[in-house]
């Protein structure tokens, strides 16, 4: 029998490979796409990545959604006696997407350089919306659900800054984090939001704490006060922990 430490951490590892094998699937449909496209005038071709982007996003944050829609009852239940709630999954909004990728194909026609950008800005971004779903329905259930549910940001390996900052926060409840922003996802990012219901639970994985990734923040604000900043943003921050620590920080 699996203790609920392993149960959580097994739930963890799937959740993040259920996000990534989308991400995967997403951006292979989109990279063939792409290659299709090239074979039309520029009017129909930058017709047809849109509808074909966004409707990948659609079905793949769907997917997302409903994966951590599960995720989010799973854990619940390791902690919390059955009281009837359900999580319900968040996908992206299409009209936004539709939009966001319109704009993003503006610059399709201007030259070879151009089209590059817009290639991988595209990509990038089908891979963000596809992977926020999962940010984005832990946050909503957790606004939801009465038993108040606190979450945190369990990065990967390699996060930007601003996710090692939200990381190093540990477990926050909704309004904490709301201080902190929305979080402006990075490219290729594969930081998970975790829920749990009570303070001590570990979703960091054995021997990990997010302590580990407040010491980068305390240095680099410790440098930044040195240097006589004062009224000091975390945006600033991160800057600063990027300069200070190049090949740790993805961005
Ligand atoms: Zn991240």
């Amino acid at each position: 029998m699996a203790s609920a430490a392993q149960r959580r951490q097994w739930l963890i590892n799937n959740m993040r490979r259920a996000v990534a094998a989308c991400e995967k699937r997403g951006v292979d449909d989109f990279l063939q796409a792409w290659d299709g496209a090239a074979l039309l005038d520029e009017d129909t071709a930058t017709g047809l990545l849109k509808d074909v982007a966004s409707s990948i996003v659609a079905r793949e944050s769907e997917a997302v959604g409903m994966a951590a829609a599960e995720f989010y009852d799973e854990l619940r239940a390791l902690e919390v006696a059955e009281d009837g709630f359900t999580a319900e999954p968040v996908s992206a909004d299409f009209g936004r997407v539709q939009e966001a990728a319109e704009n993003l194909l503006t610059r399709y026609a201007e030259s070879e350089e151009a089209r590059r950008i817009v290639f991988n800005a595209l990509k990038n971004a089908i891979s963000g919306w596809i992977a926020n779903a999962e940010k984005e329905t832990i946050a909503e259930n957790a606004k939801r659900d009465k038993k108040k549910a606190l979450y945190a940001f369990v990065p990967s390996s390699s996060p930007c800054a601003f996710c090692a900052v939200m990381a190093s926060r540990g477990l926050m409840t909704n309004r904490k984090a709301k201080e902190y922003g929305s979080a402006r996802m990075h490219d290729n990012c594969s930081c998970l939001a975790v829920p749990a219901w009570s303070a001590s639970v570990n979703v960091w994985g054995k021997g990990k704490r997010p302590e580990f990734w407040e010491d980068f923040y305390y240095q680099a604000e410790g440098r930044l006060r040195e240097n006589g900043a004062t009224n000091i943003k975390i945006r600033d921050v991160c800057a600063e922990m990027r300069r200070q620590n190049p090949s740790r920080f993805t961005s």
